[in-house]
């Protein structure tokens, strides 16, 4: 099986399928729009991440954002990963699969509650990824008030420039993440000086779909430096947090190697934090374990034309999907069922939303579509169904999880019922 793609067609001419599973059995049995997840590939992304770091002590904790589902954060937790969360329900989530798993988890964010605060400091979690001088004194505050010690990292921001989409880069002075570098040392001294606080770790992200190892050499560079200052200052830094943002290739006719990407994204961390001795490397990665392991599964509603476009509208929307919209991103998008000779043609693939953004592809070269055709959107394991929403009044989609030859619903289709349970006339 080629593990980078789970989504294939077994030979020329039949239905795509995820790993054993054809896709148009799971479309009759589920119906559309839906999420389509491969465990194998999920598993498969996580090794090679352990592969990777495995010559220095490590924990991958996978950032929860990326996909929050509680079936696929029990397969990764029973796999021995941790957690990057960023709010007290995603806490919640980790705490619903896996008690146990509280241990593993770091607490990143700008904006902590202290209810967040509370609940975390009493779940015992790794560590806190403290983001500015005012939230390590509410910490301190919590943290005294339920006698229970805090292990903190600050994140600081290295001021590195990433090559990614302006909305998802986060490690230039001007984003609103992290301490100023040159500002740290001062904080984690006073940090030093509070008794629930103890100062364990430093904290990086830079950024998502980053694709280029460098700028997190870079990144990984100037922490390493600042641990060292950090260390001769009298403190037991014993982690350092290099956060997540490997970046995919969600184009099919680039070529594209995982494992070789995680491997260049590991020698170029490990080089530049050889320096330092005694150390727990976390990692904190979100898309590249799950993107690529889920499609959206939808089928054609219409085909018509307006002028000389032609528009493939599906009964999937930007409320379900929305990285075309917010990020400009590229999915691709393939028939479910190849039709023999079916010519290619250039279109727009829509949704049924009210908004002209609402589109998966545009001005887009591809065989041709039909109303009743199932077609998946590939690559939409990440940063879909966690950043999908209600828009138009429009039910959430279901979600299935294929482990080799079986399949099984994880999330049952949104009612409109659900959707009215808390409202008020
Ligand atoms: C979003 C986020 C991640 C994961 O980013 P990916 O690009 O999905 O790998 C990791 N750490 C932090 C702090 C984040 O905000």
């Amino acid at each position: 099986m080629n593990s980078s793609r789970p989504f294939l067609h077994p030979d020329a001419g039949s239905p795509l399928a995820c790993d054993g599973v054809r896709l148009d059995t799971l479309a009759k049995k589920y119906g559309t729009p839906l999420y389509v997840y491969s465990a194998n590939q999920i598993l498969e992304r996580l090794r090679l991440f352990t592969q990777a770091f495995q010559p220095v002590p490590h924990l991958v904790c996978y950032a929860v954002k990326a996909n929050s589902s509680l079936a696929i954060l029990k397969l990764l937790a029973k796999h021995g990963a941790g957690f990057d969360i960023v709010s007290g329900g995603e806490l919640e989530r980790v705490l619903r699969v896996s008690q146990e798993a509280a241990e593993r988890v770091v607490f990143s964010g700008v904006g902590k509650t202290a209810p967040e605060m509370d609940l975390a400091l009493r779940s015992g979690i790794l560590l806190f990824n403290v983001e500015s001088a005012g939230e390590l004194e509410l910490l301190a505050e919590r943290a005294s008030k339920l006698r229970i010690r805090a292990r903190v990292s600050l994140r600081v921001n290295p001021d590195v420039f990433a090559e990614t989409h302006p909305y998802i880069s986060t490690g230039l002075r001007e984003h609103k993440f992290g301490i100023d570098i040159r500002e740290a040392r001062k904080v984690y001294k006073s940090a030093a000086r509070q008794k629930y606080l103890e100062p364990y770790g430093v904290s990086v992200h830079i950024g998502s779909q980053i694709r280029s190892a460098d700028p997190f050499g870079a990144a990984a560079e100037r922490i390493a430096r600042l641990v060292q200052e950090l260390r001769a200052d009298g403190l037991s830094i014993r982690v350092v947090d290099v956060g997540g943002g490997l970046g995919i290739e969600y184009h099919r006719e680039h070529s594209f190697d995982p494992e070789q990407k995680v491997r260049q994204y590991a020698s170029a961390l490990l080089k530049a934090l050889r320096p330092l001795k005694e150390l727990q490397l976390l990692l904190e990665p979100g898309r590249f374990i799950v993107a690529q392991a889920g499609a959206l599964l939808t089928r054609v509603l219409y085909v018509k034309k307006n002028g000389k476009k032609t528009f493939v509208i599906t009964d999937a929307a930007m409320n379900d999907l929305i990285r075309p919209a917010l990020y400009q991103a590229h999915h691709e998008i393939i028939p479910v069922v190849p039709r023999k000779g079916a010519r290619k043609r250039t279109v727009d693939v829509v949704g049924p939303v009210c908004e002209t953004g609402d589109f998966f592809a545009r001005d887009r070269s591809m065989p041709e579509l039909q109303p009743g055709d199932l077609a998946a959107i590939l690559d939409a394991g990440a940063y879909g169904l966690s950043l999908s929403s209600n828009y138009n009044s429009r039910p959430r989609p279901a979600e299935v999880l294929v482990e080799g030859t079986r399949h099984r619903l994880i999330r049952k289709r949104e009612t409109i019922d659900d959707l009215l349970a808390a409202e008020m006339p």
